[in-house]
């Protein structure tokens, strides 16, 4: 707190006051540094300035409501359905489908209230497009708000990933008002027509909530008296919003010093009661977090288990893990203590995740009923729902959508082309074509430049936060994500000249995260022993052909591609005694010696079938940055990449061995020139066509060379 320096007197208010008249007269609190900080954008509809409030109309006893309260959350930008790095259309996702589902959930409930729970300004190329390219002016709304403005939100929360482009950016987006260092809080700009709400995050310079910590609604709803007739009546409803705390990590360099975090069960002790005694009927708790049942601590990403456990919360939207709650399949993802998959419900209170990306909408339905001096929650007629965009699935097992609202694409036609421009943009160029064609038998074209990258960030990352492990080995594995599976095509296939953004998705598949694990050398070579079942055990004896490549797939054969690391795989041996002359820098590998493994959130938190300490256990760093984005960003700070550089360091081979019979295993049609470019001279090509009608051809590997 900043008492201590010389502050107008409203400074010295409790927080709890000073929150108080946040959401009674906002210019009051938040405004005191010049003119309009307030923390709402100036659109948000506000309370009254003073405090004696109409008294509310009265309400029979027995009356009963019903409230639909829906939910999107980490819709990451994606207003379309459209997958910018594939420059083509994914019905998956996408907005302007969940539009579709909320038009469909205002039809059936006459009550509805919409709220969004976080991770809306980033995620896509549209998203970096608007925020660091050509920076959307002032003037107009953020792509994402601007068709939420058009749906008509009640009130949203920040994720993690608002604050992904700084405290300036976050400040103009959502029209203007914070009051922290740095930033001119006094810039009205365009932003959301509906108000945000943080509790948990504080303003260093303030000493208040970044934004209003909570808000209350009061909406006309259609009820059904004691009489059986229809009636309007106001019910006022509390809305709070939770963050989570690791954004003073994985934004240091924005945040550090500017503002801190609370824990959300502190924060939520501390302002669930007031909203309570200013009169909100309900309580709605936004969470950008999701269950976790780990001990609660107050800076854990998903207390949800423990928010649930404040009294007063009514109703739960949760996010961040971009997860489905509830989920009523035969595996749900969560079931810890407490959570109810069935009812929907977590330690009893209404909860919801709407996965995310826009692929579903939350959906808690409350009936309430008045005695004549409050509502409360009929408990027995809750309903809960994530609602998912897919309908079912055609003859031929295709997934079937939603129809996209068509009143949503034409609001952003300008600015969805203006990226697809973009991400056609050149970030740099290479000398050589970047392919995974032969990556299972040893060409590292398409995979040292990812390991490359990973390992350049997770250093630079170790160095500036995280000292304990800046004296370890830094090294990264990934894998050919692209090996063939769906036929000849299915391969990474970059072509020499221009890289353009949207190339980097065929370098880099999945949308996943960098992780940073700390294994042992021992742990290494189990973790390449698992990698190594993408291969079958081959006889030396045997004459007729063998196939070389198992049914491991090959986006888990992980390898290191670095001349710091060297070793063999011996396909002769079983699974699990196939690694062989493991080195690091030139010497056995020390069992004991520890290593920083960069790779992704997949492996590092589910690859217990690697070795079991990939269960989350060895992760040391949980970044928020997609390995995609860390590519480009590699790419960009490089300009040109050159097969000498990154794309022909070899970390293994296989241990030299003579057959009877032909080793063999296929891959694109008319490829075997890929081969030789990437000087694999044991590679022939046998037969041009496998027979399967995917474009397959029949290789031969020589092991003995
Ligand atoms: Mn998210
Ligand atoms: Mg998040």
């Amino acid at each position: 707190m900043n008492e201590a320096v010389a502050a107008p007197s409203w400074r010295l208010a409790p927080m709890s006051t000073c929150a108080a008249i946040l959401i009674a007269a906002l210019t009051a609190c938040g405004g005191g540094s010049g003119g309009g900080g307030i923390a709402f954008p100036p659109a948000a509809p506000a309370p009254a300035p003073n405090p004696p409030a109409p008294a509310p109309a009265p309400v029979a006893a027995g009356t009963r409501a019903t409230v639909a309260l829906l939910e999107t959350t980490d819709l990451h930008f994606n207003v379309r359905s459209y997958d910018y790095f594939k420059l083509a259309e994914d019905k998956s996702y996408g907005y302007e489908r969940t539009a579709t589902l909320i038009n469909a959930a205002r039809k059936e409930f006459a009550n509805t209230m919409l709220f969004d729970n976080g991770d809306t300004i980033q995620g896509t190329a549209l998203a970096d497009y608007e925020a660091l390219v050509s920076r959307i002016p002032c003037t107009q709304p953020l792509s994402i708000y601007k068709v939420m403005n058009a749906t008509g939100y009640d009130v949203g929360t920040l994720g993690n990933h608002e604050f992904n482009y700084g405290l300036d950016f976050l400040n103009q987006v959502l029209g203007g008002g914070l009051d922290v260092e740095g930033v001119d809080g006094t810039k009205k700009c365009a932003g959301p027509a509906f108000p945000m709400v943080l509790a948990n995050v504080q303003s260093v310079k303030s000493g208040k909530p970044l934004i209003a910590p909570y808000t209350i609604v009061t909406r006309q709803f259609t009820a059904t008296g004691p009489d059986g007739k229809t009636v309007t009546v106001p019910l006022k409803v509390g809305v709070i919003g939770f963050t989570t705390p690791g954004i003073l990590n994985w934004d240091k360099r924005f945040l550090e010093g500017k503002v801190r975090t609370e824990g959300a069960v502190e924060s939520a002790a501390k302002y669930v009661p007031e909203l309570r005694a200013k009169g909100a009927d309900i309580v709605v708790a936004l969470q950008h977090g999701g269950l976790d049942a780990s001990p609660y601590s107050p800076t854990m990403e998903s207390p949800g288990l423990y928010l649930s456990k404040v009294p007063g919360i009514d109703a739960l939207m949760m996010g961040h893990q971009h997860g489905t709650f509830p989920d009523r399949g035969a595996k749900p993802g969560y079931t810890q203590a407490g959570v109810d998959n069935t009812a929907g419900t977590v330690n009893g209170v209404p909860a919801v995740m709407a996965s995310s990306w826009g692929k579903a909408l939350g959906l808690i339905k409350l009936e309430l009923v008045h005695d004549g001096k409050a509502w409360s929650v009929d408990k027995s007629k809750t309903f809960v729902e994530a609602r998912s965009t897919q309908t079912g699935k055609d003859g031929a097992g295709k997934a079937i959508y939603v129809d996209a609202d068509p009143s949503v694409a034409p609001l952003i036609e300008t600015q969805h082309q203006a990226a697809i421009t973009y991400v056609k943009t050149p970030i740099g160029s290479t000398d050589f074509r970047m392919n995974t064609y032969f990556a299972d038998v040893g060409d590292p074209g398409a995979i040292q430049i990812v390991n490359q990258a990973q390992a350049d960030y997770v250093k630079a990352y170790i160095q500036g936060n995280l000292p304990q492990y800046a004296s370890l080995p830094v090294l990264s594995v990934s894998a050919p994500f692209k090996s063939g599976y769906e036929g000849g095509r299915d391969y990474t296939d970059v072509a020499v000249g221009n890289l353009a953004i949207f190339n980097a998705a065929d370098l880099y598949l999945y949308p996943n995260t960098v992780y940073a694990v700390k294994v042992t050398g021992a742990e290494i070579k189990s973790w390449l022993e698992a990698a190594a079942k993408r291969f079958r055990r081959i006889d030396p004896a045997a004459t007729a052909d063998q196939q070389l490549i198992s049914t491991f797939p090959g986006y888990n054969f992980d390898m290191f591609t670095t001349p710091d690391v060297q070793y063999e795989i011996d396909v002769t041996q079983a699974e699990g005694s196939r690694i062989k002359n493991l080195t690091y820098l030139g010497a056995a590998i020390d069992a004991a010696k520890e290593f920083v493994i960069a790779t992704n959130n997949y492996r590092a938190t589910s690859g217990a079938s690697f070795i079991p300490a990939l269960d989350g256990r060895a992760t040391i760093y949980a970044s928020p940055d997609a390995n995609r984005d860390v590519l480009i960003e590699y790419i960009k700070a490089r300009k040109t990449i050159t097969r000498t550089a990154n794309g022909a360091a070899r970390s293994w081979r296989f241990t030299r061995v003579t057959t009877a019979g032909n080793v063999v295993f296929t891959s694109g049609q008319g490829q075997l020139s890929a081969a030789t470019d990437a000087g694999l001279t044991n590679i022939s090509l046998l037969s041009a066509d496998d027979g399967s009608g995917k474009g397959r051809s029949v290789y031969k590997v020589d092991l003995s060379q």
